[in-house]
């Protein structure tokens, strides 16, 4: 017997990721004509199945962003395509795009399956139950199919979100900050889940949050937002590892700020001679994290160039996992991640270490390709 004849689609420039599934270009919105944009010019691509962190600070317009996207308010400007269709001018419900609510927005009134049910209205009953099921299955709760949001856990309220979200089946889901009114463990298990989810089915997502450790371990990208616009956009180990701005630097993580003259690929600081990421020349603004530094018992009779970095620990806070010093040197105070076993207390003298090359956030003269 012939073996059957195989025929797989064709790939499409899509499906070889070559072409963005949503692509957001000059984005702006303006609420008060007397005020600036709160949204202005924000352009970013999300991949099939990629998952995009929008983060920054209360009021920065990460909400507003998400809310142009999926065609909640008007934009004033720019573009949302998604699978190269012009969205811009389609109400939302026409948009194909999921959508979860920071207090979830569940209908008080309906059982969790009502809830999932209410997006699916253009199918059969029998088709709309199979759906249903299909889905409370994927997120874990078929057996509180019958029970009201109110008889739910905040965990199990935000699965019921999601279910409704990605009932529909969209390439994309936008996720306004839906993690937040969980405790910690369970924020923690809860967006483990949802990016297996997410992943297994190849759904797009934006996410939209201010907490920094959910972008870094949530996101594939993510971009760093400040009045209005992207600041840096990139892999979290790229922007971790590379901020481009002392905004950048303090809002994902700790760092330590410190001026500095650059020569090529080192500088002339407080904290002695420091090799840098990438060559600069002049005057410099550097970011050093406070796991690039350590701590060591001073020196003693050694030379001044040593006794330069020479401090006095004003505080010590012992997170279990980790250990954070702050230490006076001169007139600079520095935050040292060191770890738990670290014996130094208030009022020690320490000498600080630098392990870890400085990363150039300002100055006027800023050379090479950064990342
Ligand atoms: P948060 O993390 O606090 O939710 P956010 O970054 O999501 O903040 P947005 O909700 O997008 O910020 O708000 C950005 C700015 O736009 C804020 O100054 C807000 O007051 C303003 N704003 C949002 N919606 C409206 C509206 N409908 N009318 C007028 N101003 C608005």
């Amino acid at each position: 017997m012939n073996a059957p004849k195989v025929e797989h689609p064709a790939p499409t420039a899509k499906s070889l990721g070559l072409e963005p599934l949503l692509s957001v270009s000059g984005l702006t919105k303006r609420f008060h004509p007397a005020l600036p944009p709160v949204v202005q010019e924000v352009s970013f691509q999300v991949k099939q199945g990629e998952i995009f962190a929008l983060l920054g600070p209360s009021g920065c317009g990460k909400t507003t962003t998400l809310r142009l996207i999926a065609g909640f308010e008007p934009a004033d400007g720019g573009k949302v395509v998604m699978d190269s269709k012009n969205l811009s001018h389609l109400p939302a419900e026409d948009r194909g795009i999921g959508f979860v609510f920071q207090d979830y927005a569940l209908f008080p009134h309906l059982s969790v399956f009502g809830n999932v049910a209410f997006g699916l209205r253009g199918l059969s009953p029998k088709a709309r139950r199979a759906r249903v099921e299909e889905v409370l299955s994927l997120v874990g709760l078929t057996v509180f199919k019958d029970r009201k949001p109110a008889e739910l856990s905040g965990g199990q309220q935000q699965r019921v979100a999601l279910a409704r979200a990605i009932a529909p089946g969209p390439q994309l889901i936008l996720l306004d900050e839906p993690f937040s009114s969980l405790d910690a463990a369970l924020r923690q298990s809860t967006r483990d889940e949802v990016r297996a989810l997410l992943k297994h089915n190849q759904i797009g997502a934006v996410l939209v949050t201010h907490d920094q450790e959910e972008a870094l371990s949530f996101a594939d990208r993510l971009a760093v937002m400040r009045g209005g616009r992207l600041e840096q956009t990139g892999t979290p180990e790229a922007v971790y590892a590379h901020p481009q701005t002392p905004f950048v630097a303090q809002f994902l993580g700790r760092t330590n700020l410190i001026p500095g003259e650059a020569k090529g690929l080192e500088a002339e600081t407080p904290l002695g001679r420091l090799v840098l990421t990438q060559a600069a020349q002049g005057a410099v603004l550097l970011s050093l994290r406070p796991e690039g530094l350590s701590l060591a018992s001073p020196l003693g009779q050694f030379g001044i160039s040593a006794r330069q970095l020479e401090g006095e620990v004003l505080s010590r806070e012992f997170k279990g996992h980790d250990l954070t010093y702050r230490v006076r040197l001169g007139s600079r105070e520095l935050t040292v991640q060191e770890s738990p076993e670290s014996p130094f207390q208030p009022g020690d003298k320490v000498r600080l270490l630098v392990r870890a090359k400085a990363v150039v956030v300002g100055g006027q003269d800023k050379l090479g390709a950064g990342d």
